[in-house]
Parts: C-alpha cells; sequence; structure tokens
C-alpha cells in the first residue's frame, strides 16, 4: 500500500537542519512512529508532497526551506512580558520563570500561543514566541512504517485512533 490521500500513514525519521549537518532535532523512532491521516493538512505541505507515492519501506530524504516549513525568524515576535503577567491568585509563579521554558499563553484575541523564555530580568522577562524551528531550512531522513486505510470514524474525527 502506497502513502496517498486519507490514508494513515506511520513514519519514522530524524530531523536536522540545512543538508542533515550538524545536531539532530528530533528523533521519531519505530517505538513511537508520527503517525497522522496523510493529506488533510496534518502535516506541513511540502513535506507531504515528499511522501507522497511512497511505499511502504521505502526511505526518504529532503529538505524543507524555512518557507516551506516554520517561516523566517521574526524578531518582532520575541516580546518583553511584566512579571506581573504570571500572577495566579495573588502570587507570582517563579518556579515558572526561568530560561527556557516553554508556557503556554493567550494573546488579546484569545489566540494561544507558546513562548519561550529567553531571559528573566528584575520586573520582566523576555519571551521569544517563533516557532522553535522557524528560519531553519529542515532535513528529513527517514522511513515510511506502516500505511493502512483509515476508518470512518478515523475520517470523521480528522485524526488516528488507536486501533488496538
Ligand atoms: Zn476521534
Amino acid at each position: 500500500m502506497k502513502v496517498e490521500q486519507k490514508k494513515v500513514v506511520s513514519i519514522t525519521y530524524e530531523l536536522r537542519q540545512n543538508n542533515g549537518e550538524g545536531e539532530v532535532l528530533e528523533t521519531v523512532t519505530s517505538e513511537n512512529p508520527l503517525t497522522v491521516i496523510f493529506g488533510i493538512g496534518n502535516l506541513l505541505p511540502a513535506f507531504e508532497e515528499n511522501l507522497g507515492g511512497l511505499d511502504v519501506g521505502e526511505n526518504f530524504n529532503f529538505t524543507l526551506t524555512s518557507e516551506q516549513a516554520y517561516g523566517e525568524y521574526n524578531d518582532n515576535a520575541v516580546i518583553t512580558v511584566p512579571k506581573e503577567t504570571f500572577v495566579v491568585d495573588g502570587k507570582l509563579q517563579e518556579e515558572m520563570l526561568y530560561e527556557g521554558n516553554s508556557i503556554p499563553m493567550m494573546d488579546e484575541q484569545g489566540n494561544k500561543l507558546t513562548g519561550v523564555i529567553t531571559s528573566v530580568q528584575d520586573n520582566q522577562v523576555v519571551m521569544d514566541f517563533n516557532h522553535p524551528l522557524a528560519g531553519m531550512n529542515l532535513y528529513f531522513k527517514g522511513e515510511v512504517v506502516e500505511v493502512r486505510d483509515a476508518t470512518p470514524g478515523e475520517l470523521e474525527h480528522g485524526h488516528v485512533h488507536d486501533h488496538e
């Protein structure tokens, strides 16, 4: 069975920058593969283009430019936030204010965003709301490990169910 629209596709891969030099940014192994319904927007479009038509057991390797992936790094998405933002029930949540911590936040329009703390200062923290992979060309090297038909329920919900 090949990778095509509305099949449930499981893949393993290793993600590095550019043409595969440098450190591994993400590893998805066969113990816990990435399993999605293909062709309904669960993956980046350019990622799906590179997987379409592959057979089970076939290997892939390709690079997505930052434009095809998570966009350019945007300096305007680095924001200074007053510490009082993190006061809950009158108490500052000190334990969450450290460099590198990812914190789910909400903007004024109610959109959920995740910011990573890049600096903690006396009265404020600096948070980076860029996607962690923004500004990077992404090199994926991996294998298609399973392809099966999606069940009617999976297609209705738009996500994969455990099929045990
Ligand atoms: Zn469901």
